[in-house]
């Protein structure tokens, strides 16, 4: 079996090294050709653990190539797998599936042989049965083509191993109301088949015990958005409640600890701090508004404003406590800004807190220097008016405060001692509570964090 991953940005790349090294031939496809460029070179157009050393490999052996051209996609494979974006629409929160549908319409068209389509990327309930009838009514005459959807779930930062071992797989496969709907019983057989040629490709996953969930498209393309709305809600819920330890002076980390003991909640999602951010969380969860109220079910989901309200919320309150820290004007203050991407081990920046934090704060005035392990290159591509440094000490120097928004392993060990002699103020507001507050106490800095007890 011949696999082509269409798509090669975080998810794509991933998806397309792993299965080359399942043991696939695999042609991955997009329309930049920079980044194909880069990837036929065995480079990593991006930062991602253990993928960088997976791609050469395959690149080397021939296993994995690169092309942009769709008439080669569909000679070449019996699969192709569909991993394009799906970004928030401009002035709208619902999904943009124009790249979904241009994917599979430019694959459709060039099949020269029958293939199954499995989709990957995040899209709205009801997209795929929609899909499905674009790709046949697109593919040549005589040719068969079919859809399964196959939602991800990796995580950026940890994508090669939940690739290779996911904590679950779920098929969405046409199901009876197609079927009743278009008087085709044809779709069981076609049903039975698809998920017979998943199981084929992912034989190493399974046999080594991934659970798999087998429904109809619509549960499928659910569960995607339904796990991010609710490791978003956590996240929002713990927020929320931090604002409370703020005000009353308790302390939001003992309480997380203490909650997540119950194993019916779990300590994980927990973490309070500036809130979530990146490619995925925000934009999924818009589109999941989006998508009930054309349903006529705002009602349903409305919880859902007040999770995005929280977490828009912690960047105006943390721009707030800087402000504070400054004595109530950061205008032409030194502030060292610690992180750009949404997360460690991520050089993403996509709806970054951090990045928009460092953004707000240069845009009322402070003088913002920011470092980032990874993400200073594209946090400059994406805003590029504050200071860009290359190290730690850099960004530090002469800080009138310092702020830690991304919790890069390189911030949550770094000391008060090693910092002290380069800034200017000893105070630090750590917007990722990873910090030990006695510590830096001790030290005596002024430390500050989100919804726990400091010395400010
Ligand atoms: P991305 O922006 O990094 O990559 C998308 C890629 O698709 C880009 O390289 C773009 O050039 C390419 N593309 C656009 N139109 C194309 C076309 N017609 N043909 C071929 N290529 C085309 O996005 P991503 O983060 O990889 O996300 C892709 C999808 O996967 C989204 O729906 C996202 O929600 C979902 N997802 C992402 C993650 C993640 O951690 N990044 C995890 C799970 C699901």
């Amino acid at each position: 079996m011949r696999i082509t991953v269409l798509g090669t940005g975080y998810l794509g790349a991933t998806h397309a090294a792993a299965m080359a090294e399942m043991g696939f031939e695999v042609l991955g496809v997009d329309v930049d050709e920079r980044k194909l460029e880069a990837l036929a070179a065995g480079e990593l157009p991006f930062h991602e653990p253990g993928l960088g050393g997976l791609l050469k490999k395959h690149v080397n052996s021939g296993r994995l190539r690169f092309t942009s051209d769709y008439a080669e996609a569909g000679a070449f494979g019996d699969v192709h797998f569909i991993s394009v974006g799906t970004p928030q629409r401009p002035g709208s929160y619902a999904a943009d599936m124009t790249y979904v549908e241009s994917a599979v319409t430019s694959i459709s068209r060039h099949l020269t042989h029958d293939a199954v389509l499995v989709g990957k990327s995040t899209v709205p309930v009801g997209s795929a049965r929609g899909l499905r009838a674009l790709a046949r009514a697109a593919a040549p005459e005589g040719v068969d083509v079919d859809l399964v959807w196959n939602p991800e779930f990796l995580r950026e930062g940890h994508g090669v191993q939940d690739t290779l071992r996911p904590d679950r797989m779920v098929l969405g496969l046409p199901g009876p109301a197609d079927r009743v709907r278009q008087g085709e019983d044809a779709d069981q057989e076609s049903a039975a088949r698809l998920e017979a040629t998943m199981r084929e490709i992912y034989a190493q996953q399974l046999d080594a015990g991934t659970p798999l969930v087998v429904t109809d498209y619509e549960t499928a393309e659910l569960v995607k958005v339904a796990a991010n709305s609710f490791l978003a809600t956590k996240i929002s819920f713990i927020n929320s409640l931090s604002e409370m330890t703020e005000a009353v002076g308790g302390d939001i980390r003992t309480l997380a600890d203490a909650i997540g003991m119950d194993e019916r909640i779990g300590r994980k999602f927990l973490d309070a701090g500036v809130g979530f951010g990146g490619g995925c969380l925000p934009k999924d969860l818009r589109a999941l508004r989006a998508r009930a109220s054309e349903l006529g079910l705002d009602q349903s989901v409305r919880f859902l404003v007040e999770i995005d309200d929280v977490n828009v919320r912690r960047r105006d309150h943390t721009v707030g406590v800087v402000t504070e820290m400054l004595g109530g004007s950061v205008m032409g203050r030194q502030v060292a800004v610690l992180g750009a991407a949404f997360k460690p081990e991520s050089d993403d920046v996509r709806d970054s807190p951090a990045l928009d934090i460092a953004a707000r704060l240069h845009s009322i005035g402070a003088d913002v220097h920011v470092y980032d392990p990874q993400a200073n290159a594209n946090a400059a591509r994406r805003y590029p008016r504050v200071d860009y440094v290359d190290s730690l000490p850099q960004a530090i120097a002469r800080a009138e405060v310092v702020v830690l928004l991304t919790e890069w392993e390189e911030f949550r060990t770094m000391t008060p001692q090693q910092l002290a002699p380069l800034v200017k103020h000893k105070q630090i507001l750590d917007g990722r509570n990873v910090l030990d507050p006695a510590e830096w106490e001790r030290a005596g800095w002024a430390y500050r964090a989100l919804g726990r007890k400091g010395s400010t």
